[in-house]
């Protein structure tokens, strides 16, 4: 990541809560910088500006290779390790988020990401029209994850393909890591198409989901390094760090969690292992794609032929890789950099801002 590279950083406390909000813009060169609002207890200021600055950057390469006309953005809310959040505290602090999104006058639009939902859209919708993700009852697209969940599906099964020459899902064996909002739906859906499900989260009560869709529970430490075709990543980032990799078992890693990797070196390392790595930024996009969709009032047919276009994209970036001998991130990120190149218009001195 180049921390130079960022177009804009804002990092305000809210003048009700007194909690640190950072907006972090990593490029509008593509449109209005959109990106989800994270809730997260960190121990510092500086490690929610440093997820902001990461996070904001993957954004800008998801909407550019997702085709459509945005920037890549993300808002982090720094809550400290300590501090409890009740119901009226939770609400001052989505005002002050709506103030301080506001005040970069639509460079920036939010939307839900981890730690927030729908309600707290519309909280902040009192305060800024630059949000998107607002609940289905004030005219907004709602929980975007089943939308994710579809597209990663599609990008699954498009993996499944390009390793095994059949996007068939029935009897692959998938282990999904994080059973959330994305995760609990994904499994849903490859549990109606067959596959042999494993599933894991670190909160017990996610068991029930698994019993249900009778899928084998692995308890998280196990979890990465289970034996499987497609291991999908739906937890937080850095999934995958330098001292796991070497213990993955699976052929395919595909997953919607966004940084599946601590470091983008170990695209290089999965390739040596021969896994097949789809970019998260690729397999994920559904989510934005749907908060785009609220933006431009899409309907329902177009949105999910956009989403279901996520396995043709990736199909296209492993045939990429392959003739360039390079990984697919690498050739993934090349797509997006040829968008973002195409479109840019800088003088020559900040080319790193795109
Ligand atoms: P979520 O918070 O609803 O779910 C995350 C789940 O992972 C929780 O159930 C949590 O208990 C579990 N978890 C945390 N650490 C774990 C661990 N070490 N092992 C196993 N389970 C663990 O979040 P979500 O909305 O489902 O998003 C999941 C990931 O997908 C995030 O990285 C998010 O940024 C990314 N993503 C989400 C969307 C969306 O539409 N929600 C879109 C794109 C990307």
């Amino acid at each position: 990541m180049n921390l130079l590279a960022h177009e804009e950083v804002v990092v305000r406390r809210g003048k009700r809560s007194g909690i640190y909000i950072v907006i972090s813009i990593h490029s509008t060169v593509l449109g209005p910088a959109l990106g989800g609002l994270r809730l997260w207890r960190y121990g510092a200021l500086g490690d929610a500006i440093a997820d902001g600055l990461r996070l904001s950057e993957a954004m800008t390469y998801k909407a550019a290779a997702a085709g459509l006309d945005l920037g890549g953005g993300k808002a982090v809310i720094c809550v400290p390790l300590d501090l409890e959040l009740p119901p009226d505290e939770r609400r001052e602090l989505m005002l002050d988020v709506g103030d301080i999104v506001d005040s970069v006058e639509g460079r920036y639009v939010t939307a839900e990401d981890v730690g927030t939902g729908t309600e707290d859209m519309a909280v902040i919708h009192e305060r800024t029209d630059h949000v998107v993700g607002l609940p289905i009852d004030s005219g907004g697209s709602g929980d975007p994850s089943p939308i994710t969940a579809r597209g990663v599906e599609s990008a699954i099964r498009a993996s499944c393909e390009h390793r095994y020459g059949s996007g068939e899902l029935a009897g692959r064996r998938v282990s999904v890591v994080g059973l959330g909002h994305v995760g609990g739906w994904l499994a849903e859906r490859l549990a109606s198409d067959g596959a042999e499900l494993a599933v894991s989260d670190i909160d017990p009560a996610k068991r029930e989901l698994a019993e249900r869709l009778g899928a084998r529970w692995l308890e998280p430490a196990e979890a990465t390094a289970v034996e499987c075709d497609v291991l999908a990543p739906c937890a937080l980032g850095g999934a995958i760090d330098a001292e796991n990799v070497e213990r993955l078992r699976c052929e395919i890693v595909c997953g919607a969690a966004n940084n599946v990797l601590a470091d983008s070196s170990l695209a290089d390392r999965l390739a040596e292992r021969n896994i097949l790595y789809a970019p998260d930024f690729i397999a994920n996009a559904g989510g934005l794609i749907n908060v785009y969709g609220e933006l431009h009032s899409l309907d329902r047919e177009r949105l999910d032929s956009l989403v279901d276009g996520i396995g043709g994209a990736l199909k296209r970036v492993f045939e990429a890789a392959d003739v360039r001998s390079v990984t697919p991130l690498e050739a993934a990120r090349a797509v997006a950099e040829e968008r973002l190149d195409a479109t840019l218009d800088l003088p020559a001195l900040v080319p790193a801002a795109r």
